[in-house]
C-alpha cells in the first residue's frame, strides 16, 4: 500500500452553512449548475510529494497566478455524477467507482497525476455526507456531483505541469432540459467536429467541451436543443452529442451505438443501458451507423426511436433532426416505447425504486450522516 491510500480528509465545517429553510427554498425548481453545496472537497498534488492535504472544507474561490498553466495549456478534467435520496432516506451513488476509473483514464490522456480510485470515491461520499441536506427529494432531482482537477503551477511553457488540484463541487438539479418536454431537436453539424483520430475525444475534459461550443451555438440558432457530431475524417459517421451519447432503436426491437473507437466518451450511462438491455434479452449491437443511414432510416420506419443519454439528462429521446439541407423526424417525434422503458428501468435502479442485479447502487454508510437533518 503506497502513502497515497492513506490519505486522511481533514473536515473543517462551514463556519454558517446555509440554514435548512433557505435550502429549502433552493431546492425548489434548481436551474442545472447554478446554486451550489455549502462545502468543497479538496486535495493537492506536487510532484515529488504526490497527493496531500486533502480538505473538507467551506467553498471558496481559488487563488491563482495569472500565470496559472490551466489557464494557458488547459489541464484539465472532470466528472459528472448524482447522489440521490432513496427510499429510507438512505443516500446513494451509482456505480461511482466506474466515474473513478474513468477519471484516471482522463487524468493518463492528459499528463496528469492519477487519483487512487478509492480517494476518489472518498472524496465524493465525504461532500455528499456533510451537504446531505442539499440533496433534494423531489421526482427526477438529485445532487449533482462535480469532481474535477487542473494544472495549478504558475509558468508559461510547454509541458505537464508539477501541481495539480482536485476538488469535488456540489449543486442540487432538477430535469436536465428546462422546458421538460418529451423529446428534444438536435442539430448535426457538418462543419464542426469535437474528436479526431489520436485526440483527446474517450477523455472527459474542458477542452473537448470548448472546441464543442461553436457547434452549440449554430445549433441555438437554429431552434435546437444539442448538437450531434460526426467523425472528424469523413463527416460522414455518427459520433455522439456534445455531452451525451446516442442510441437508435432498429424496427426489429434491437438497438444500435456506435462503438468506441477513441473518439467518443465512454459514457457510463451508455454501458448501463448496453448491459442493462443484454440482461432484458435485447440485441445491441455497437456498429458504426452514418448520418445518411439515420435520415433513410428515419424516412422508411426502420430506426423506430433514437435517444441520447448522459449522467445529466439520463436518457432524452430525439424526436426531430435538423441539417444544412433540411430535416426528418424520427418515430411520431415524440417519446418512443423502448426509450421510456430503458428511461424508467434506469432512473428506478438509480433511485433504489428497482431492484438492481448489477450491483450499481452504491449506498453511502449511515454511520457518518448526522440523522437530524434530511
Ligand atoms: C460525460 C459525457 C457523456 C456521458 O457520460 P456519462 O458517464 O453517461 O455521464 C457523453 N459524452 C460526452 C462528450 C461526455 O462528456
Amino acid at each position: 500500500m503506497s502513502a497515497e491510500n492513506q490519505l486522511r480528509f481533514v473536515v473543517e465545517p462551514h463556519p454558517s452553512p446555509t440554514p435548512i429553510d433557505q435550502i429549502a427554498i433552493e431546492l425548489v425548481n434548481p436551474v442545472f449548475g447554478r446554486v451550489f453545496s455549502d462545502h468543497m472537497v479538496t486535495i493537492r498534488w506536487t510532484e515529488g510529494m504526490g497527493w496531500h492535504d486533502a480538505k473538507v472544507e467551506a467553498r471558496r474561490p481559488f487563488e491563482i497566478e495569472p500565470s496559472c498553466s490551466v489557464l494557458h495549456y488547459a489541464q484539465e478534467i472532470f466528472e459528472g455524477m448524482k447522489a440521490y435520496h432513496g427510499e429510507e432516506s438512505k443516500i446513494s451513488l451509482f456505480r461511482p467507482r466506474a466515474n473513478a476509473r474513468r477519471f484516471r483514464e482522463s487524468a493518463e490522456r492528459m499528463s496528469m497525476p492519477q487519483l487512487p480510485e478509492a480517494t476518489f470515491v472518498e472524496a465524493v461520499e465525504q461532500l455528499v455526507e456533510i451537504d446531505r441536506a442539499w440533496i433534494p427529494t423531489a421526482e427526477g432531482a438529485s445532487l449533482y456531483v462535480r469532481p474535477f482537477m487542473f494544472a495549478s503551477e504558475s509558468f508559461l511553457g510547454v509541458r505537464a505541469a508539477r501541481e495539480y488540484i482536485f476538488c469535488v463541487i456540489a449543486c442540487p438539479v432538477g430535469p436536465y432540459f428546462k422546458s421538460g418536454k418529451s423529446a428534444v431537436t438536435v442539430w448535426v453539424s457538418d462543419q464542426y467536429t469535437r474528436a479526431a483520430p489520436g485526440g483527446t475525444g474517450a477523455a472527459k475534459c474542458g477542452g473537448n467541451y470548448a472546441a464543442g461550443l461553436i457547434a452549440q451555438t449554430e445549433a441555438s440558432a437554429r431552434g435546437c436543443d444539442q448538437v450531434v457530431f460526426l467523425d472528424a475524417a469523413q463527416h460522414k459517421w455518427i459520433e455522439e452529442l456534445g455531452g451525451m451519447n446516442v442510441f437508435f432503436v432498429m424496427d426489429d426491437g434491437s438497438l444500435r451505438t456506435p462503438p468506441l473507437l477513441g473518439t467518443i466518451l465512454p459514457g457510463i450511462t451508455r454501458a448501463s443501458i448496453i448491459e442493462l438491455a443484454r440482461h432484458e434479452g435485447i440485441v445491441v449491437d455497437e456498429a458504426p451507423y452514418t448520418f445518411v443511414e439515420w435520415q433513410a432510416d428515419a424516412f422508411s420506419g426502420r430506426v423506430t426511436e433514437t435517444f441520447a443519454c448522459g449522467t445529466a439528462a439520463v436518457v432524452t429521446a430525439i424526436g426531430q433532426v435538423r441539417h444544412a439541407t433540411g430535416e426528418f423526424r424520427i418515430g411520431d417525434g415524440g417519446e418512443g416505447t423502448l426509450t421510456q422503458q430503458i428511461r424508467t428501468k434506469l432512473t428506478g435502479i438509480q433511485r433504489g425504486k428497482m431492484t438492481d442485479p448489477f450491483g450499481w447502487v452504491h449506498y453511502l454508510s449511515r454511520a457518518n450522516c448526522p440523522n437530524n437533518i434530511g
